[in-house]
């Protein structure tokens, strides 16, 4: 079975729409498709009860939360949409994207980059915003050539757009995934470029919150890295998962269901729902 849980939408970053998202995703041949866009369930809620013949959806989310001063992305899956504890996360991490992206407007516009606050407003009300969309701004207003650009010179790391948002903690995250029913994720853990230690650190603690599973295998991942996820996976007792993390077509280390399959010995989470 071809399974992808981890993609995105342009409820989110992503570029495709959710009907296009899931039109792809069953072309590629994906038997069983999470999407997950940051901090929102618009793009999944959008489609309703639509069936989509033999292509299961799975709902879920990727929250970004705060661990040790450090920024982790959990995906949560087979959440109930409807229940107090996604309104509620929702809520919250809207509210730390729009006051980020409005820091973000002020600084560059003090920079002489443009006023693009009332944009980011307009935006930020539509749909979950973040740094990519900010870039795309500069592009559009020529302050930048490209979205590589844009970060490099004013939302990278260090420089004047890097604005430190305040996600709710690990512990919370989890907590509102668990209360919505769903299973949480450690989503890409090679992403945060932690060491060996600090990465067991993360899992201990995840799995001490209540934790269930890790992705094991994101996107078109070297084959030591999965193995190296797939042994974290197994010591700590956590399910894997596996996941494109899709944003748009042409990037093909993240292609919709391109993944390699989960090593044996992972039990995959998938399994329980
Ligand atoms: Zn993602």
């Amino acid at each position: 079975m071809q399974v992808d849980l981890h993609t995105h939408s342009t409820a989110s970053d992503g570029k495709l729409t959710p009907l296009e998202l899931v039109e792809r995703a069953r072309a590629s041949g994906v038997d069983l498709l999470a999407i997950t866009d940051h901090d929102t369930t618009a793009g999944f809620d959008s489609l309703g009860d639509a069936s989509f013949g033999s292509l299961r959806l799975v709902a879920g989310i990727e929250l970004s939360a705060k661990w040790r001063q450090q920024t982790i992305h959990v995906v949560g899956l087979n959440i109930g949409r409807d229940r107090d504890a996604i309104h509620e996360a929702v809520a919250v991490q809207q509210a730390a994207r729009r006051t980020r992206a409005g820091i973000i407007a002020t600084r560059l516009a003090k920079q002489g980059l443009g006023n693009l606050t009332d944009r980011v407003e307009a935006l930020a009300s539509r749909i979950s915003i973040g740094r990519p969309h900010i870039a795309e701004m500069l592009v559009e207003s020529g302050a930048v050539r490209t979205v590589d650009e844009a970060f490099r010179k004013y939302l990278g790391s260090g420089r004047i757009g890097d604005v430190k948002d305040e996600w709710a903690s690990l512990a919370q995250i989890i907590d509102w995934i668990r209360a919505a029913g769903g299973t949480a994720v450690i989503a890409h853990p090679e992403k945060y470029q932690l060491t060996r230690t600090r990465l067991r650190e993360l899992i201990a603690d995840f799995r001490a919150a209540g934790g269930e599973a890790i992705e094991v295998v994101s996107g078109r991942q070297a084959g030591p890295e999965t193995r190296a996820l797939a042994t974290l996976c197994e010591q700590s007792g956590l399910s894997a998962s596996s996941g494109s993390d899709f944003h748009q077509p042409g990037q093909h280390w993240a292609e919709l269901g391109s993944q390699s399959a989960v090593p044996d010995g992972c039990r995959p989470v998938w399994e329980r729902w």
